[in-house]
């Protein structure tokens, strides 16, 4: 298991101090809820944005970091004015990022981050033994065996913030790791899950933004709506709890109320449930192992008439298929993948691009691009090249 779970002192009284990495976002803003909730017990060292100055500006006011990024080295000078008079050092650029995840006194970096941008401040903070509440799962798509093989060199901790991912975790602590047959994946199915295949031409980003269940940034919510999300979190429990993909199945189950489940080699099956809200696995990620008590919305078990399930349809869906695909040929294939999804999402949500017409370009690049190498520089490579191709597919058609 990747986590190296690392059993604590149960440190109750001790502060925890933060990183967070993409504080603006869904997860990132959760995340600061949190340090709201508990403010004698977690403290914020860092924050970073992507564009949004205004925002991070006023979250540093608020929270007193000793170090605000804004990644778009652009928009410095701005954010220095926004900030001038606090007392507070400001980067910029994916320098900034990486002195964010790599900054002194501090016990856990959250990565908040959207996208493939979260690899290289992973590893940095994984270089400095951090723990890494990991919310940006294309950093494990990209490069799985890279991190798991740094997270057990310099004896970092990954917990999961992803709540698929954090209930397996949940299931999983006192467990041998010998004892699991299969980890299944929960799937909303997303806004999709029963519109017949001859509609699918015709979605568009406004229709896809609308997820049944979860409040969520733009990415990951169109992600739900081809559902490689699920895919991108198949290859992420891949990593994270070193189990081979044919031992991981993917079940649509509507209601968002099973997180996921474990079942182990006697037979036993073992589930995490709770109202569909991020804090809850965001909060784990850094309290873990203690279970701080908290205000959060309790599951109401006379209002739940029923729980179902049903089989992922391929057919509808095929970035599932392409992500199980992906994992099979291994190489720099499921960088290729993200690199190509993130492009495709983008253009998608431009209006450059159908909604079918994301799987087809991620398949073309894959078919196209894929190839040998887990280094970082092949990785670094592949991420580049298919952006290139995949830009140009969506200019040729749509010229
Ligand atoms: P959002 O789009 O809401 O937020 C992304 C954050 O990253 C923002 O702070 C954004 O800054 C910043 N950012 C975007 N691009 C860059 C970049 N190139 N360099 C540096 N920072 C950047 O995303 P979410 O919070 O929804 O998701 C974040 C991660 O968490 C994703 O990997 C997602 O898959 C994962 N996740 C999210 C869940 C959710 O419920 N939202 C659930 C499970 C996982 P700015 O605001 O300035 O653009």
């Amino acid at each position: 298991m990747l986590p190296h779970i690392r059993i604590a002192v149960a440190e109750t009284d001790s502060v925890k101090n933060l990183a967070v990495l993409g504080s603006t976002g869904s997860i990132g803003t959760q995340t600061l809820d949190l340090i709201r909730l508990y403010p004698n017990r977690l403290r914020v060292r860092a924050l970073t944005a992507g564009r949004n100055v205004a925002l991070l500006a006023r979250q540093a006011k608020e929270f007193g970091p000793e170090l605000v990024v804004i990644a778009d080295e652009s928009l410095a000078a701005e954010l220095r004015a926004e900030m001038a008079g606090v007392n507070c050092r400001i980067a910029a650029g994916p320098e900034g990022l990486l002195e964010a995840a790599s900054l002194d006194r501090v016990d856990t970096v959250v990565t908040a981050l959207m996208g493939y941008a979260g690899l290289e401040p992973t590893l940095a903070a994984i270089a400095r033994g951090r723990r890494i509440a990991l919310a940006n799962k294309e950093t494990l798509v990209v490069a799985g065996g890279l991190i798991a093989e740094a997270v057990r060199r310099d004896g970092a901790e990954v917990i999961p913030v992803d709540s698929e991912h954090s209930a397996i975790f949940q299931c999983l602590v006192g467990e041998p790791a010998e004892s699991v047959e299969r980890l299944i994946l929960t799937a909303s199915g997303g806004p999709f899950r029963d519109l017949p295949a001859a509609d699918f031409p015709n979605i568009t980003p406004q229709r896809a933004l609308r997820h049944p269940n979860w409040d969520m940034g733009a990415k990951i919510t169109i992600d739900s709506a081809t559902m490689m999300n699920k895919g991108l979190e198949v290859i992420e429990a891949r990593w994270m709890f070193d189990i081979p993909a044919e031992n991981i199945s993917v079940v649509v189950h509507p209601e968002s109320i099973i997180h996921s489940m474990v079942v182990f080699a006697d037979g036993s099956t073992k589930a995490q449930l709770g109202v569909p809200d991020m804090k809850v696995p965001i909060q784990y990620a850094i309290t873990y192992p203690e279970r701080w008590a908290a205000p959060h919305e309790r599951l109401d078990w006379t209002a739940i008439s029923a729980l179902n399930f049903q089989q992922p349809d391929l057919e509808r869906f095929p970035c599932l298929r392409l992500a199980f695909e992906v994992l099979a040929l291994g190489g720099t294939a499921p960088a290729v993948l993200n690199a190509a999804n993130e492009v495709a999402v983008a253009r998608f949500l431009s209006e450059d691009l159908s909604f079918t017409g994301i799987s087809a370009l991620i398949e073309q690049a894959v078919a196209r691009l894929a190839g040998p190498g887990d280094t970082l520089d092949a990785l670094r490579a592949a991420d580049e090249a298919t952006r290139r191709f995949a830009e140009e597919h969506v200019r040729v058609a749509t010229h």
